[in-house]
């Protein structure tokens, strides 16, 4: 159900395994994904019970309309009956507000300034670092009062550089937008470390405080990875204040 949390100050953070859900196969069996092919009703139930095991108020859960990009939007209460946002990230200064980002190899990252009382969730794949996810959900965090030198950052498991294979031109593309991301594959094909570059993006930020998961999706059979079973379940990340 939930395989990492962490408190830090008050500012919560939690990475959901794939296991403790209803959903039947392929999406066994806490499919968090609503526009996977899984039941809706699945959907429903394993978002309760994600949220119930977190000890947080499932009416109170903020989740995004991901699409790869780098918007970033503030939020202050969940969208009710408004259209969900396609964005990227979501900051919120609000308590007890979760947000939460759904991935299945991409990077979901986490952030939070305990002192200010600003959260934020980020959808980082390979699309999203090229085009800079992270800085705008930085950024939108110190328009909200965050220091970049307070910020708390964990991000969740997701692909690791030595299995994520890509065409040399994609590896030389990404790259050229963020150097760390440069990768071999453990066979010792081109590869892209879509951790690593986040981790090196949110060090130029001046986010002092980064921990990563050491779970790769795609090596743990207790982890949706999309890149090796395509029609599979996605997991969350959450980030709430008390
Ligand atoms: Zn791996």
């Amino acid at each position: 159900m939930i395989g990492q949390r962490e408190s830090v100050s008050g500012a919560h953070f939690a990475f959901t395994d794939r296991w403790g859900g209803v959903s039947a196969a392929p999406y066994e069996e806490l499919n968090l994904g609503g526009a996977v092919g899984d039941d809706p009703g699945a959907v429903r139930t394993n978002r309760e019970l994600a949220a119930k095991s977190l000890g947080v108020d499932p009416a109170r859960v903020v989740w995004m309309n991901q699409v790869h990009g780098a918007d970033a939007v503030v939020v202050d209460e969940p969208w009710g009956d408004r259209p969900v946002p396609e964005v990227d990230a979501i900051v919120t200064a609000g308590r007890g507000l979760a947000l939460a980002v759904l991935t299945a190899d991409c990077v979901p990252v986490l952030l939070a300034d305990p002192v200010a009382g600003v959260v934020a969730a980020a959808h980082a794949g390979r699309p999203g670092l090229v085009a800079g996810v992270v800085p705008a959900a930085v950024r939108a965090m110190t328009g909200l009062g965050a220091e970049p030198s307070r910020i708390v950052a964990r991000t969740g498991p997701a692909v690791c550089g030595r299995c994520y294979e890509v065409p040399e031109a994609m590896r030389a593309e990404v790259a050229a937008a963020e150097p760390a991301a440069h990768a071999e594959t453990r066979w010792g094909t081109p590869a892209v470390d879509v951790g690593a570059g986040v981790r090196a993006q949110l060090e130029r930020l001046g986010v002092r405080d980064r921990e990563q998961s050491p779970v790769c999706t795609l090596e743990s059979a207790d982890h949706f990875s999309y890149r090796r079973d395509r029609t599979t379940g996605r997991l969350a990340g959450y980030v709430w204040l008390d």
